[in-house]
């Protein structure tokens, strides 16, 4: 009983009713199919599912289940993807997005700036496998227009960058891409689909890790990959269905529920953030602010040409190195020392000890990562108070 709304659905209305599958009880809120398995009328049906099955026919949650697709097809209506395929983990959307398109001999090229573990595969990994891989400043296209070549076959890259907030012009970079063929993979997690419509920019493929803003609460793992349905439903799905990187069925009502009040997540933390940027900048504590939001982001001009907000994360050294970064997380009183982001709870981050601590010394310099940078992932309290409290923290730095 598929029931998907029309694409003429503004983005706020496509969050609380897109995909919806109704059963035979009428159910409001969406239910939670937990099951693996499904159980067909008779063989014949069980032969003609195995040659082709419809879009509300399934054979076993590891391709498929009625409440994954209900958030695959939720998430694919709002960033106007023909298809979605839902993963276990953000990491488990990177790896299939990534190997099951490439083989041994293929070249790609790639921002350097990546979070952690995208970083593994495309440094570590890949190469491994017989993939050549060309690291580029992101934020430079010179540099991609040089290591872009006739046989490269994709370039992967993160914008919003983590965690200096770095942004690639995303359709100057797939112009360069597309004169040669290559598809443009976009990880899209720091944006938000709310704030960046990576597709429309001209990706080809889009990722998020929805353990950030989609759930938004901190409870789940999840991830999903949006690209052309020829794409999501052949060399994707072939390769995560066979390979177990399925979002579990309870995960996906989890995220289903967070997509429904992700819209007004982001755009509150959004506003809070661009106004603790502002109050911050110029304090007297803090080196200097990183928010696409201020004038004074070297790309604030692109920032307002390709993003709709600054998002939800701001970056800020404090002056005196890692000893002075420690006393403020150590005096902050609401803000929360994590790792996570997107979170309705707002989360302090000290990149250089911690979510890139293995990182070499010249790596970290290199990628703006200083002693004293702290990554704020600004959540959904009282922004008085976060003001307070970060000020207040600042005093002990
Ligand atoms: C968190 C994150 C990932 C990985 O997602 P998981 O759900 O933790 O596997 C990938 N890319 C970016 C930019 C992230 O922030």
């Amino acid at each position: 009983m598929a029931d998907r709304p029309s694409k003429t659905l503004r983005p706020r209305t496509t969050l609380v009713h897109g995909g919806v599958r109704r059963s035979q009880y009428g159910e409001m809120s969406e239910a939670i199919f937990l099951t693996q398995g499904f159980v067909y009328p008779d063989a014949e049906a069980a032969e003609a599912r195995f040659i082709e099955s419809g879009p509300d026919e399934f054979i076993y949650a590891r391709y498929g289940n009625p409440t994954v697709a209900m958030f695959e097809d939720r998430i694919a209506a709002l960033e106007g993807a023909e298809a979605a395929f839902a993963t276990a983990s953000g990491m488990a959307a990177v790896n299939g997005a990534l190997f099951s398109q490439l083989k041994s001999g293929d070249h790609i090229v790639s921002a350097k700036a990546l979070f952690g573990s995208c970083l593994y595969i495309v440094e570590s990994l890949l190469p491994r496998f017989g993939v050549e891989v060309t690291f580029v400043d992101g934020a430079d296209l010179s540099q991609w227009e040089a290591a872009v070549r006739p046989d490269t076959k994709l370039v992967f890259l993160e914008s919003l960058s983590n965690p200096t907030l770095e942004l690639v012009d995303i359709a100057g970079v797939a112009a360069i891409a597309h004169r040669q063929g290559a598809q443009v993979v976009v990880d899209n997690v720091f944006a938000t689909p709310i704030f960046q419509r990576s597709l429309d920019l001209g990706a080809d493929v889009v990722i998020y890790s929805a353990t950030k803003h989609i759930d938004g609460q901190g409870r789940c793992l999840g991830g999903v990959v949006l690209g052309k349905r020829d794409f999501v439903r052949g060399t994707l799905e072939t390769y995560l269905k066979h390979t177990g990187g399925a979002l579990s069925p309870f995960n996906a009502w989890v995220m289903l529920k967070g997509l429904e009040t992700m819209d007004l997540r982001c755009r509150a933390q959004a506003a809070s953030a661009q106004a603790l940027a502002e109050a911050l900048e110029g304090h007297s504590s803090i080196a200097r602010v990183l928010y696409p939001g201020l004038p004074s982001h070297p790309q604030h001009a692109l920032a307002q040409r390709q993003m709709e907000a600054g998002g939800t994360v701001i970056a800020f050294d404090v002056a005196g190195g890692k000893e002075s970064a420690f006393r403020f997380l150590n005096a902050l009183r609401v803000v929360l020392i994590s790792n996570n982001l997107g979170d309705s709870k707002s989360i302090a981050t000290h990149p250089a000890t911690t979510t890139h601590q293995r990182l070499s010394d010249e790596a970290k310099a290199h990628l703006g990562i200083t002693p004293g940078l702290i990554r704020l992932s600004v959540g959904l309290e009282d922004v008085a108070d976060l003001q307070e409290d970060i000020l207040a923290a600042l005093e002990q730095a």
